[in-house]
């Protein structure tokens, strides 16, 4: 066989339909957030505002995080050192694990090199081990939620999307003392949505089943201390797992879970993501910790975040621009063609110095190809005039779809 003609097919087929994926070459410039320099393909730079960054609070540039980063790399060093068993286990990871444990009010918390890693290990432990256990998981659920039940080999059964009665319907089917777990997410990050979680719950108990949400689109932007919707609706109590990542709202990186001290003392000794990889460097962990601190802290971050999501979807609204309906923080735009969706982010970029990632498949499904825009407490409205100026004339020159 021709290795290397197949792998140039594959990408082929990816290019004729029009979602070959290009990174864009960025520099992030701290203390400028969201501005960056961006390296096009010819080599030249320029300097360019972020539209999609999950950085949505702008805390990777927070000094009180890029403080607390240089500190520990001078006391400890670069990395970490080892496994969490064999050496890599550093103070700063124990003080970060006390302070998740106290964002979500639980008994603990286990920290993972992502939150892919925390979902992938969590579930894939969990579901393997809990005798013949169900898992039920909600239709638009991330894919490392997806691929840590297909590795525990679990029974799996999908519900409708946020839909109550058929997750009820479905865990009806099985007999009460059948051990169950239901998996679904807070915020759904690609429309926008929120999920009724304490009617997901209610279900949850009724069937005495065990909850996994996962609050990757939440945690430091829900709730009065950054808790995550489940604290905003006053249901973190009821969750069996909370799962969310360092990486998005906190601007660092890294995955956890949190829930009682049992749970978490399993997923330590028997998750094979968490025992066989090294882990966080120190750093990390307490840029991380410093970051969760400060947004317990400043809600007020929280509202200006809030406040900038909703004038962007109502000025983009006012002119016409088809904006999903999301009830979140971020702003999915419907283009509905993923060559048309890619070249009005190219025209984006190029002609306007904005940049907004297109969202093709397998992404979002085929049709509903958009592109995702995540306003932030740091985007002024000076960079909105921009932007609504840059998108009414991609969308005229283009002939994209308008609001309905
Ligand atoms: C990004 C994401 C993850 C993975 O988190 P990382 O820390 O980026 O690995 C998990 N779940 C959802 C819903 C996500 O969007």
């Amino acid at each position: 066989m021709d290795y290397q003609a197949f792998f140039e097919d594959k990408i082929g087929a990816l290019r004729t339909e029009g979602r070959y994926r290009v990174f864009a070459d960025l520099e992030r410039k701290a203390g400028a957030f969201p501005r960056a320099r961006f390296h096009d393909a010819d080599g030249k730079v320029r300097e360019i505002t972020v539209w999609c960054s999950n950085d949505y609070m702008g805390m990777g540039q927070n000094q009180m995080v890029i403080d607390a980063m240089h500190e520990a790399l001078d006391r400890c060093g670069a990395g970490a050192g080892g496994t969490r068993n064999i050496s890599g286990t550093n103070h700063y990871h124990v003080l970060l694990e006390q302070e998740l444990a106290d964002l979500h009010q639980t008994e603990s918390a286990l920290l993972l090199g992502s939150g892919w890693m925390a979902n992938m290990t969590a579930l894939s432990t969990v579901c393997a081990l809990v005798p013949d256990c169900l898992v039920v998981s909600d239709a638009k659920n991330h894919n490392s939620m997806i691929e840590g039940i297909r590795h525990s080999k679990a029974e799996k059964r999908i519900f409708k999307h946020n839909d109550v009665a058929d997750l009820d319907a479905i865990l009806g089917q099985y007999p009460k003392d059948r051990a169950k777990l239901v998996a679904f997410e807070s915020v759904y990050s690609m429309d926008g949505n929120i999920s009724p979680i304490k009617e997901i719950l209610d279900v949850c108990e009724k069937h005495n089943a065990m909850s996994f949400l996962d609050e990757v689109h939440a945690v430091g932007m829900y709730g009065h201390r950054g808790g995550g919707v489940a604290e905003r609706d006053g249901q973190m109590h009821r969750v069996t797992i909370i799962q969310g990542t360092l990486a998005k709202a906190f601007g660092v990186v890294g995955g956890y879970i949190a829930g009682t001290a049992a749970l978490c003392d399993f997923v330590r000794s028997y998750g094979a993501g968490f025992i066989f990889s090294s882990s966080l460097p120190p750093a990390v962990a307490a840029g991380a910790r410093a970051s969760i601190a400060f947004l317990k802290e400043h809600n007020e971050l929280r509202e200006r975040h809030q406040e900038r999501a909703a004038t962007l979807k109502r000025r983009l609204t006012e002119a016409g621009i088809p904006v999903l309906p999301s009830v979140s923080h971020i702003v999915p735009v419907f283009v509905g063609d993923p060559v048309l969706c890619k070249q009005a982010s190219d025209m984006l970029m190029a002609e306007h110095d904005i940049y907004v990632q297109p969202i093709n498949y397998p992404t979002v499904d085929r049709g509903t190809e958009r592109l995702r825009f995540t306003p932030t407490p740091l985007h002024t409205d000076a960079d909105m005039d921009h932007l609504l100026a840059a998108i009414k004339d991609v969308w005229s020159r283009l002939g994209l779809k308008q609001a309905a």
